[in-house]
């Protein structure tokens, strides 16, 4: 009889202990976000997705290389000794074209350690959480401006110049080397003479008369 009177009380005490809970609830304030009708403000901070702003990179490749999952894939060509690409809004130097500059999001995992490294502070997360896809391969965000005939005229130039320059150190050692062999062709000769000459005073002077044997 005590056990079913224990138990009882155990029930009551649940279900009210339960509407407790319910009628305090009911009477706050609502907490529910309705999404997406309304959208909630991301806090400072939060990594939802990445940018890149691409006139502010300097191909240096640092965020690449930071990246654990090799999600950030870049390209760069060297720009030719005619061409001034200017300089980043924070006064870096840009020395490089930026023929490729991809990032695969859906490899992405949010650790923000391609941000730190950055000397241009041009790679950041931005509060933005709705590009969900179908198709994976719309998560790989393409940031370089270069059009395609534009990536193949750069890199055309590019060439032409490596090229040329790499004939011009080839002459330059040719001529180097040429230079050396002549000095010491030079050398040999001197020392050639040189001992021509000692040969000669040495035939020229008087022989001494030898000892006579006893
Ligand atoms: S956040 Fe992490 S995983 Fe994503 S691109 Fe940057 S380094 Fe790679
Ligand atoms: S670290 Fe910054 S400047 Fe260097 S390649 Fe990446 S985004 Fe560009």
């Amino acid at each position: 009889m005590l056990y079913v009177f224990k138990e009882g009380w155990s029930t009551f005490k649940s279900i009210f202990t339960g509407m407790g809970v319910t009628i305090r609830h009911f009477f706050s304030p609502s907490v529910t976000e309705k999404y997406p009708y309304e959208k909630i403000e991301l806090p400072k901070g939060a990594r939802a997705k990445l940018h890149v702003n691409i006139d502010d990179c300097i191909g240096c490749n640092l965020c690449a290389r930071a990246c654990p999952v090799n999600c950030i894939d870049i390209e760069t060509v060297k720009a030719t000794d005619d061409v001034d690409l200017g300089k980043t809004s924070t006064g870096n130097p840009k020395r490089f074209w930026l023929t490729r500059f991809d990032i695969d999001m859906a490899k992405c995992m949010y650790c923000d350690l391609c941000v730190h490294p950055c000397p241009t502070n041009c790679i950041y997360m931005v509060p933005e959480y709705e590009y969900s896809e179908v198709d994976r391969s719309n998560l790989v965000y393409h940031f370089s401006n270069l059009k395609p005939e534009m990536v193949a005229e750069v890199k055309e130039k590019a060439e032409q110049e490596a090229e040329q320059k790499k004939r011009e150190r080839q002459e330059m050692m040719r001529k180097k080397a040429e230079a050396a062999k002549k000095k010491k062709e030079e050398q040999e000769k001197k020392q050639a003479e040189a001992k021509k000459s000692s040969n000669k005073n040495d035939n020229d002077k008087p022989s001494t008369p030898g000892k006579k044997d006893s």
